[in-house]
């Protein structure tokens, strides 16, 4: 005898903030709603966002929003119906109090990443939502008139289903890039995923000597044999692999992209705020102007003093060398390395370092004003699954709870 399964209006796969965001949402319109999730408790990368202080969203205008995603535009659709203006207040009228930092981003007032994570789950609650955990889902299959979703706990079905299950970043929160293969399956097509928001790996040792310097306010580009791929301003800090620190995360979401199409260089301008000539004739006048000091002392106004050994190894120039013995073509090497200190990327770090994964479903199959699929009637995705990704600043965040709630009002 077979038994009689009970049917959800909506499935949902993943509760991340996406997957969240989609149930509360729907289930606040009345559908019968259930999300099932592999952990044992929802939102585990939300916990770790913004050094476990969740960076939730940016209070940029939309015109400045746009472009700091990989296929932004799929997002202004949503962007028009919950922005960041309404995701803060949905969290404020919950009870979540926000704060607004440097560079427009908005953290809870709490400071406190888990207090993010307590709003929603006390949202999935009261809205009714049955919260499977501990239930990691292994298919997602099309019948005629539902969906079948298998997990190791057993299949649920639903009339409707929601891919939430995020990227392949950081898989140890449980993100393991599961929705992919369901994706595929279903007929949609998958763009390579790649580690992104990452540290760049480079080629030399001696960066390793540098290690822990931290420069702010440089601009920071990367180039295939001599063609710019992207550019940052902003901060960087070595570490004994490379390369890290926001302007370089952001700069690796173009590196993943370009890895093994040649040799790759990272540039950076130490002293972005003055042109070659006028670099050059402050150069002339501190050599002129101290001519028995050793350069290592004279480059103190000039560089942070972790620099300055490395710096001058670099540009192969004796630190102990007296001003005035500085050659011309030794001063022209070292006017080229303040501009362009210059390292030959080896690779970006792997997904278990990454924040944010680039790649993903296609978003020429999914209808932005409802985030359905345009393959499968009644299939959904949101969050990071879906190939939209953005820079350091709140913005990966906002568009999960974005594609979450338009998910979640179409159901
Ligand atoms: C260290 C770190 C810091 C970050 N900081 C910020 C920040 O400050 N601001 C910002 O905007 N972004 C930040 N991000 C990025 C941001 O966290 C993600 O973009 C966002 O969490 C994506 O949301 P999502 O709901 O799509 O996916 P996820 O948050 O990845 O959630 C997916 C959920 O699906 C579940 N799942 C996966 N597979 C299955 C399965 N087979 N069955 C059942 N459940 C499954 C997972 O367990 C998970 O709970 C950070 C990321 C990291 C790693």
């Amino acid at each position: 005898m077979s038994r009689n399964i009970d049917i959800f209006d909506v499935i949902i796969i993943g509760g991340g903030p996406a997957g969240c965001m989609a149930a509360i949402e729907a289930a606040g319109r009345g559908r019968r709603v259930i999300l099932l999730e592999k952990n044992n408790e929802i939102g585990r990368k939300l916990l770790l966002t913004g050094n476990k202080r969740g960076n939730i969203t940016n209070l940029s205008p939309l015109e400045d929003f746009i472009p700091k995603y990989r296929n932004g535009m799929f997002l202004r659709n949503g962007f028009a119906r919950f922005f960041n203006s309404d995701l803060i207040s949905f969290f404020e009228t919950n009870g979540l109090r926000t704060k607004v930092e440097r560079g427009k981003r908005v953290y809870p007032e709490s400071e406190n990443a888990g207090d993010v994570a307590e709003t929603l789950k006390a949202l999935l609650a009261r809205n009714r939502v049955q919260v499977n955990l501990r239930t990691p889902v292994t298919s997602v299959l099309r019948r005629k008139d539902f969906f079948e979703i298998e997990s190791l706990k057993g299949s649920f079905r639903g009339g409707k289903a929601v891919i939430c299950c995020g990227g392949a970043s950081f898989p140890e929160t449980g993100s393991t890039g599961d929705g992919y293969a369901w994706a595929a399956a279903l007929g949609h097509t998958v763009l390579e995923p790649m580690p992104a928001l990452c540290g760049i790996v480079t080629e030399e040792w001696h960066v390793r000597k540098l290690q822990g310097v931290a420069l702010k306010n440089i601009d920071i580009r990367a180039e295939i044999e001599g063609r710019k791929i992207a550019g940052e301003f902003g901060e960087i800090i070595f570490t004994h692999y490379g390369i890290s620190g926001p302007a370089a995360l952001n700069l690796s979401r173009e590196i993943s992209e370009n890895m093994g199409k040649g040799t790759i260089k990272i540039i950076i301008n130490l002293k972005p705020g003055l042109d070659s000539p006028t670099l050059d004739a402050r150069l002339l006048r501190e050599l002129d102007q101290n001519p028995k000091k050793q350069l290592k002392n004279l480059f103190k106004s000039l560089l942070p003093l972790s620099l300055i050994s490395p710096f001058l190894k670099h540009v192969k120039v004796f630190e102990e060398k007296q001003a005035c013995n500085v050659t011309r073509e030794e001063r022209q090497r070292i006017l080229e390395g303040l501009t362009g200190f210059s390292f030959t990327v080896r690779e970006t770090r792997s997904f278990a370092d990454s924040m944010v994964t680039r790649g993903g479903v296609s978003t020429k199959e999914i209808n932005p004003q409802t985030m359905e699929s345009r393959i499968v009637p009644g299939l959904y995705f949101a969050g990071e699954i879906i190939d939209v990704d953005g820079k350091t600043g709140g913005y990966n965040l906002q568009a999960a709870f974005t594609t979450g709630y338009i998910a979640g009002i179409s159901v």
